[in-house]
């Protein structure tokens, strides 16, 4: 039976890429030796992270104003490490919707002042707010949003504009759509969404600002730190970066990113188009505001909502439960979901209705 994981991440990776993990698994380029088991200052290693940090370059269009980093401790670090190192006291701009971009705040806190510029959190973040109605503080360090909200399923179609930088969280849906990099300070997201296997964040900032880090910050919370040494100030996450190595050439393989965003919208379209055209299931995602990468719905109780993850999983699709914040249901679409995916699950969807 094919298996078709929806987890939200960990999650699922191109399957060529695993194919091709394994090939190279024990004996990488005739070395004798597996990826994992190579010095990263060896002369085999260091190609694949500069591999990385080209293919991300290439695939959106990064200029040579940007700097390209690779670090551990996951989006969760960036929360704080941002904060630590752009913030210095002075006041930013947050907009809470979701709790992520909720959790980001709260370590920004620990740097600085936080000014909560909008939120939906009091209709369970089920939509972006309206730029308009944002409040913004003038002169702010720089305003963070998280660009999708993997667990509410929302998804901002464009960004705010704004003096301050633009900093978003883009765990969930980096690589998913064409975005303008030049329209952000700074972008990072955690790599076990669309990018490869947990271990390691990828951070693209924009250089002016690295002046602004005090030599107060530690040195491995420094993005300085990582600018000046390649990423390598200490060992990399090196299996993660070679992985992620190998998901971007891939990427690469299947047209770059606006071929990857066309496919990602006939599969958001399906499964959406699908969800409007019955009243068994609904979404309490407004319209306007949903997610192309983390498709949320209900059954018509929690008690059908359990049997569908299970029946589901039992037919194949794999991971289907709704964040436990949340309950419900989710399908997470990332890149490497293939098209068959989508198809299936609208068809078990279809199949569960008629028997329930
Ligand atoms: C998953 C996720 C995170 C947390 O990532 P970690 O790497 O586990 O810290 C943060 N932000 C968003 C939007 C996410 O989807």
């Amino acid at each position: 039976m094919a298996v078709y994981n929806f987890s939200a991440g960990p999650a699922v990776l191109p399957k060529k890429v695993m194919e091709r993990a394994q090939a190279e698994f024990c004996n990488y380029k005739d070395s004798g030796c597996g990826v994992m088991e190579l010095s990263h200052r060896g002369k085999l290693y260091e190609p694949i992270i500069q591999r990385a940090e080209a293919n991300v370059r290439e695939l959106m269009n990064i200029s040579d104003d940007y700097a390209v980093l690779f670090v551990q401790g996951g989006a969760s670090m960036q929360f704080a490490m941002l904060a630590m190192n752009l913030l210095n006291g002075g006041t930013a701009n947050y907009a809470d919707t979701g709790v992520w971009g909720a959790k980001a705040a709260k370590e920004a806190k620990l740097f600085g002042n936080v000014n909560i510029c909008c939120s939906s959190k009091e209709s369970k973040y089920d939509h972006i707010p309206a730029f308009d109605t944002w409040n913004l503080v003038d002169n702010a360090a720089y305003l963070h949003i998280t660009s999708n909200n993997t667990v509410a399923g929302t998804q901002y179609r464009t960004f705010p504009k704004t003096d301050a930088p633009l900093i978003s969280d883009m765990s969930s849906d980096i690589m998913s759509r064409v975005i303008n990099v030049n329209d952000f300070g700074m972008i990072y997201a955690g790599a076990q969404k669309n990018l490869g296997p947990s271990g390691v964040a990828l951070v693209i900032i924009r250089k002016d600002l690295m002046e602004r880090v005090q030599p107060n910050v530690p040195t491995m919370l420094r993005y300085t730190t990582y600018f000046e040494n390649g990423s390598m100030f200490n060992t990399p996450p090196t299996y993660s970066v070679y992985m992620l190595a190998l998901v971007t050439d891939y990427f690469k393989e299947l047209g770059g990113i606006a071929a990857i965003e066309k496919i990602n919208e006939k599969k958001a379209a399906m499964l959406y188009d699908y969800l409007d055209s019955t009243s068994f299931y609904n979404t309490p995602v407004q319209k306007d505001s949903r997610s192309l990468m983390n498709v949320v719905f209900r059954t018509p109780s929690d008690e059908l909502d359990a049997k569908f993850v299970a029946e589901a999983r039992a037919n194949g699709l794999t991971d289907l439960k709704g964040h436990r914040l949340v309950g419900g249901c989710r399908a997470s679409i990332y890149n490497a979901m293939p098209v068959e995916g989508v198809e299936a699950l609208i068809k078990f969807m279809k199949e569960f209705e008629a028997a329930n």
